[in-house]
């Protein structure tokens, strides 16, 4: 999938947007079915009875005043007939103007005309009584009796149809309640983990290729220069991988070139050198002339500061060979302690001018090890050098061997200053130097534990440092069978 990361997150959120949309919609269609049953039994048939319990009482009043008025012939009694027979009407209207079925409708209008037929008898009635003329009384009596009971016995029924139809849409409002929960928890269920795996494979397919440039990151921090980084997809991650390769390749022809000018340098460097401590041997000799004892004092640091100056060219060519991948080692089958014991003898007179005690302990069993001696005896040197030239005057350096787990492990520990936490893991880097107080403070290249890393690497083992400030560090490595 070549989306784009924008184009992922907008999809993601729109598919979220249109499930949450899709459930609000059928919320508010459910709530606007529920409004309208609502409103129907409030607005209709409520009032519909209410107004059926008003044409009743206007039909009963209207009877009253009738025949009150037929007995006693008192205008003003029909006046208050034609007033409670013009309620009747308005209430007939108005419920006819609510009603929403046909059914509620017809009741209406049946109720309407028994309404109609019993004023038109009692108009007769009026006309005869006026005229003076003798009339069938009793007929007139059942027949307005007859279209009254009709038209209460439609009020009747009309009330009750009202009624039941409000009670049919209360359980109604039930079933399309309890079916609404139903499809609303079903529409939950199911786009809720639906949008739980788009939110997760929208987020998996931005973070798993941010931690392949995460890890080549790290690569890169360790120096492992390689322009492999491959990510396709999303399009932006899949640029930012190949800024990261063309910065691999641009580091590699830049470390190359550094690795390149150290070994031509170093070259140049080491032929005058020799050539400078040769010279300065020959005049110490007495070659050219007896020497006065200011110019001994003189060639003598000059003949030490070339050795320091030939030892660091000389790292520096090892290294830049070691890490070119070009340094060959010749591997034998060694027994470690005549190593050890040359180590301990080239730094016996440095230990001695500072009273250090070196003390070697040998651990029973000592195996032998596959080694090329001389890069062995280099890191014996180099160690154990570093312990005595970083402890002071009465100060004490023991070198262990023996064997662990079936391999052989090396302890050269120290009384000097330590080393604190946060250089435990730089100072086998190259030119990593501790900053050291005055006490300690001595000259180094800050290449020889690089060194000792490359080899003890090299021979498929492991170095690494224990210290405690003030009290003193242990270099311990360990060399496979
Ligand atoms: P150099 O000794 O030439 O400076 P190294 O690579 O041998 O370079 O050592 C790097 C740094 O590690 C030293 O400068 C020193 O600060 C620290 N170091 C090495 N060995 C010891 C030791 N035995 N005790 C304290 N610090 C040490």
């Amino acid at each position: 999938m070549k989306w784009s990361i924008f184009s992922r997150l907008v999809t993601g959120y729109l598919a979220i947007f249109v499930l949450v949309l899709a459930i609000g919609l059928y919320a508010v269609m459910q709530l606007r079915h529920y409004n309208t049953v609502t409103r129907t039994i409030l607005g209709v048939n409520n009032v519909v009875i209410d107004y059926e319990k008003k044409i009743g009482d206007s039909l009963l009043s209207q009877i009253r005043y009738e025949r009150k008025y037929l007995i006693i012939k008192d205008k003003s009694l029909y006046v208050q007939f034609t007033a409670a027979k013009n309620d009747f009407i308005r209430y007939a209207d108005a419920i006819l103007a609510l009603a929403d079925t046909p059914r509620k409708q017809a009741f209406i209008r049946k109720i309407s005309s028994y309404h109609k037929r019993y004023q038109d008898l009692f108009a007769r009635e009026v006309e005869y009584l006026t005229a003076g003329e003798p009339y069938e009384q009793d007929r007139f009596r059942q027949e307005k009796g007859k279209a009254v009971e009709a038209a209460l016995e439609e009020m009747k029924a009309m009330r009750a149809h009202c009624q039941q139809d409000s009670y049919e849409k209360i359980l109604m409002l039930r079933e399309r309640s309890d079916h609404a929960r139903t499809i609303g928890v079903t529409i939950a269920a199911v786009t809720l983990p639906l949008a739980i795996i788009v939110a997760f494979t929208i987020t998996r397919s931005i973070t798993r290729p941010l931690s392949l440039v995460i890890a080549k990151t790290r690569e890169i921090e360790e120096g492992v220069l390689k322009d492999d980084l491959s990510i396709s997809s999303p399009p932006e991650l899949g640029e930012l991988a190949k800024a990261f390769n063309a910065m691999c390749s641009k580091l590699k022809r830049v470390d190359k070139m550094k690795s390149d000018f150290f070994s031509c340098m170093s070259h140049e460097l080491r032929t005058p050198l020799t050539s400078i401590k040769e010279g300065t041997n020959l005049l110490l000799e007495g070659v050219g002339g007896e020497a006065s004892e200011r110019q001994r004092k003189l060639l003598t640091i000059i003949s030490q500061e070339s050795d320091r100056m030939i030892g660091m060219v000389n790292s520096v060519m090892d290294l830049s060979k070691m890490e070119a991948g070009m340094m060959e080692f010749t591997y034998t089958m060694e027994d470690i302690r005549p190593l050890i014991a040359r180590a301990v003898e080239e730094a016996g007179l440095l230990a001695e001018a500072k009273g250090i005690e070196l003390l070697v302990e040998e651990i029973p069993g000592i195996p032998e090890v596959r080694v090329d001696r001389e890069r062995i005896l280099q890191v014996l040197r180099n160690l154990i050098g570093n312990a005595v030239k970083f402890t002071l005057h009465g100060g004490k350096v023991t070198i262990s061997a023996g064997p662990v787990t079936g391999n052989l492990m090396v302890v050269v520990t120290d009384t000097g200053p330590g080393i604190a936490k946060e250089y435990l893991g730089t100072i086998f880097d190259k030119f990593q130097q501790v900053p050291q107080t005055d006490a300690y403070r001595i000259k180094g290249s800050g290449l020889g534990l690089a060194l000792v890393k490359h080899i003890i690497t090299a021979h498929g083992g492991k170095v690494w440092v224990e210290s405690e400030p003030g009290k003193g560090s242990s270099f311990i490595f360990i060399l496979p069978v």
